[in-house]
This record gives C-alpha cells, structure tokens and sequence, in this order.
C-alpha cells in the first residue's frame, strides 16, 4: 500500500501553502520536486499518479535502474547529484532536462561537448556551497558569479537559476542565512545582465527546512523523506565527496 504517500503529500501542500502564506507569496510560485532516491519505483509512481511529475535522482546508477519502469508514466527528470563527467552521456540517454547540480566549469564544457554532438540542450542550475561545509558539494559563493559567466558562454546550457542545500542546524538563523546568500546571489547575478542568463529558479529547502526556504524565496523545494519516509543510508553517502558516489 502507498497511501501513506497521498497523505504525505497533502501534509506537504499544506506546508507550502502556510509557508507561502506567512510571506505574501502564491503557492502557485513553489513547485514541488521529488527527491526520489533509495525510493522503489512503485512507489515513486504512486506520487507520479497523485499528480507531482517532477522528479530527481542523485546517482546516476538509480536514475538509469528506474528509467524503464517509469516510462509509463508522465513526468520530469531533473538531476540533483554530484555528477562525473563519464556520466553524463546517461543523463542524456534518461532524459533529463535539468541538471541542478552544476558546479564547475569541465562538467559544464563536457556537458556543452555532448549536447553539441547530440544537437541537443540542457537547463542547468548552478549549485552553491552556502554552508560552507566541506562535505557538500557545489561552488564557493565568491566563485558563483564567474562560474556562471563561464558557463553562459556555453550556448547548449540555459541556466535557469541556482541551488543549493542548507545547513544541517538546529539554529533556524544559521540555515535562514544560506538561504539568503542564494538569494542575494540571485539578484547579483541578475544585475549582471548576462546574455542568455535567467535567474528565476532558486531551488532550496528540503523535508526539515521548506518554510525557510519558501519565505526566503524558494521556488522549487526538493523533498524526500516528508514524502516516502526515512531512507536506510545516511545522505553523507550521496553527498560526500568520498561516498564513491556515481
Ligand atoms: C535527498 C535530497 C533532498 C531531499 O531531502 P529530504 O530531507 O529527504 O527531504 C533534497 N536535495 C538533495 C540534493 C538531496 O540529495
């Protein structure tokens, strides 16, 4: 039985809702994302038929697993994992029309390289480091404004926004300011003008933090654990540099 999905789901529309009503904001303005990974795909289609069609892998072995059982039903891959370059080609091959997770410029010329060939195009966001923990993946703030230059050039990338996760913290101030720095990151980026560069998409705020990121201007939440339930590995595994992560 999946109903404990449908039920999760309302509780989680109820929370966007709130969130968005504590900040004068249009819940029609926070799209959900669901963070998919560990999931079986009997149960991510349960949410897929409940009416969420936008969906998330972190590790391409898993995205590539679900893909033929998921064909049946509609919906949109992103990706929001730390992705190698020999990998890409299986983003492409799956379908993905977003990589959230762009965070240095080779990925972003090898990615440019394989869409080129495949006469395709990619949207991107680009990933910020605003903890500043090592053990998260994504740019340094101060690096975040040439990277997205860098990466403009590229004319197979259409950078839509950018991404980030908060910090792990009892202290609600402290993961308020990540989500501020992406913000703040956003409309400098914006003042900057730069062809072919849209900032509309700030996607921030996961199961324990979503009210935060929704009031500081979020405008995709990615969620998991609010949704299917605790997952049996630890997100080190899918978030550290060493976790031998594909
Ligand atoms: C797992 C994951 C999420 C969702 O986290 P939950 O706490 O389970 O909601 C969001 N973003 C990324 C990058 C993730 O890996």
């Amino acid at each position: 039985m999946n109903s404990d999905i449908l039920i999760n789901i309302k509780a989680i529309q109820g929370r966007i809702t709130a969130a968005c009503k504590q900040s004068g904001r249009s819940p029609a303005e926070v799209k959900l994302l669901l963070a998919t990974k560990t999931v079986t795909t009997d149960r991510i289609k349960a949410a897929l038929l409940a009416g969420n069609t936008l969906i998330a892998e972190n590790k391409v072995q898993e995205l590539k697993d679900k893909y033929d059982a998921l064909s049946a039903v509609p919906h949109t891959n992103h990706f929001i994992g730390h992705l190698q370059t020999n990998k890409i080609k299986d983003l492409l091959s799956c379908e993905v029309t977003c990589l959230q997770s762009l965070d240095r410029l080779p990925l972003a010329e090898k990615l440019q390289q394989m869409l080129e060939a495949a006469n395709r195009s990619m949207e991107v966001l680009i990933q910020v480091n605003t903890s500043g923990e090592a053990s998260k993946f994504g740019i340094a703030p101060d690096k975040a404004i040439a990277l997205v230059r860098q990466v403009a050039a590229l004319d197979r990338l259409k950078i839509r926004g950018l991404m980030t996760i908060g910090v792990f913290c009892a202290d609600k101030e402290k993961v308020r300011q990540c989500f501020r720095l992406l913000k703040s990151l956003q409309q400098q980026i914006r003042a900057e003008n730069i062809p072919g560069v849209l900032m509309q998409e700030l996607s921030m705020g996961m199961s324990g933090d979503l009210e935060i990121a929704i009031e500081e201007g979020a405008t995709i939440i990615r969620v998991g654990t609010a949704i299917f339930g605790q997952r049996v590995y630890p997100d080190s595994y899918y978030w550290n540099e060493n976790s031998g992560n594909a």
